[in-house]
């Protein structure tokens, strides 16, 4: 194949600009720059928007997740079954509260949840982990949400990507016991690092506040009833989350538009994620599948486009080796991760970068 032309266009840029920097400017101009009054008030427009009993900031996504398992009382000798395909966090939040994750294979290539066919229960199960993936719900949610209450299984949402997902009157990471968001960078709002956890349990929440702040209620004691640690988010942080919030409507928008744009320029040359109709949907990336994705991306990223390829799946990572997995235990997440791609999906996206991304991938099939 002869040289394509050349575009380049990043994987991802950061939605932030001048209003975010003079909402940053009040915690100066205050001087409260560790958490503070914008972390209440970041905290509690989070917990209206998710209609949660209570919520917590935490420091990020990956401790939002460890907070999540810690206050269910989940540590060594417990298992936790995770879907397969997901970021590494999902999984290393279980290894780190000292319990073992189970990988458990997705229920078809393109449909990003746990597989409860395949589940085996052992006396030691004491929860699911389920991640609402690429900004729409877990196909499944119902079903895991009842087979949870069917066998006495704690369900932890990782809702890092789905930050406004609802389907109409419930939000992701209200369906379980607990759930967790990120504000990382390319989130669907971002705080540069940031988290929140929500939940319905009092019991639950009450030993969260203890365990992100020392094991003390509140900060100015030295007293401390139990043992906790430091899971808190500063002003700074909080002042670009509430500037981030308002900024939603723009966002959703922007993300729609470059998805329908993909499908306009892909049509049915690609295949795409189940997406279920009945819950919002704000791409954090568009997903496609190919025949070949190392191939597809190779000559993607030779023309300056950087598409990035799907979550290696957990049962193969290096880091966890010696859990013993088998690749042939898992045909789903295996043929995801050959044929999914994630494409360039930022705000100031213009049709003509999407159109250039989607013809250098056609040229591949
Ligand atoms: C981003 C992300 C996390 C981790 O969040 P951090 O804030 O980066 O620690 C966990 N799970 C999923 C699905 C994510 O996308």
């Amino acid at each position: 194949m002869s040289t394509p032309p050349y575009m380049h266009i990043p994987q991802f840029r950061s939605f932030v600009d001048m209003k975010d920097y003079d909402n940053i400017r009040q915690v100066f101009e205050r001087n409260y720059i560790a958490e503070g009054p914008m972390g209440r008030e970041f905290c509690d427009a989070l917990t209206a928007i998710t209609d949660a009993k209570h919520g917590v900031l935490a420091s990020n996504g990956t401790l939002a997740i460890y907070l999540a398992l810690k206050s269910l009382g989940i540590g060594p000798g417990d298992e936790v079954l995770v879907q397969d395909v997901s970021f590494i966090a999902s999984a290393n939040a279980i290894e780190m509260v000292g319990a073992t994750p189970v990988f458990v294979d997705i229920p078809s290539p393109r449909d990003l949840t746990i597989d409860l066919d395949r589940i085996k229960l052992t006396p030691n199960t004491r929860a699911i982990l389920i991640a609402h993936l690429f900004g729409t719900a877990c196909s499944n949610t119902e079903d895991v949400v009842a087979y949870c209450k069917a066998n006495d299984l704690f369900l932890i949402e990782d809702a890092a990507q789905a930050l406004f997902i609802t389907n109409g009157s419930q939000h992701c990471g209200t369906f379980g016991d607990v759930g967790t968001f990120s504000f990382y960078a390319d989130k669907t709002i971002t705080t540069a690092e940031g988290g929140y956890v929500c939940t319905n349990d009092d019991d639950v929440f009450e030993r969260m506040t203890f365990l992100r702040n020392q094991g003390r209620k509140s900060s100015g004691t030295f007293v401390h009833p139990e043992i906790g640690y430091n899971f808190r988010m500063t002003d700074l942080q909080s002042a670009l989350g509430l500037s981030q919030l308002s900024k939603i409507e723009t966002i959703r928008a922007e993300k729609q538009r470059i998805a329908e744009l993909y499908k306009k320029y892909l049509g049915d040359s690609v295949g795409y994620m189940t997406i279920r109709e009945d819950f919002d949907y704000i791409p954090f990336r568009v997903i496609v599948f190919v025949p070949d994705a190392s191939k597809t991306m190779e000559h993607m990223n030779t023309a300056g486009v950087e598409p990035r390829s799907m979550f290696y799946p957990f049962h193969r990572q290096p880091c966890y080796k010696h859990l013993g997995y088998r690749p042939e235990d898992f045909p789903n997440a295996e043929v995801c991760f050959e044929t999914g791609i994630c494409l360039p999906t930022w705000i100031g996206l213009t049709e003509e970068q999407i159109a250039f991304a989607s013809e250098r991938l056609l040229e591949t099939l």
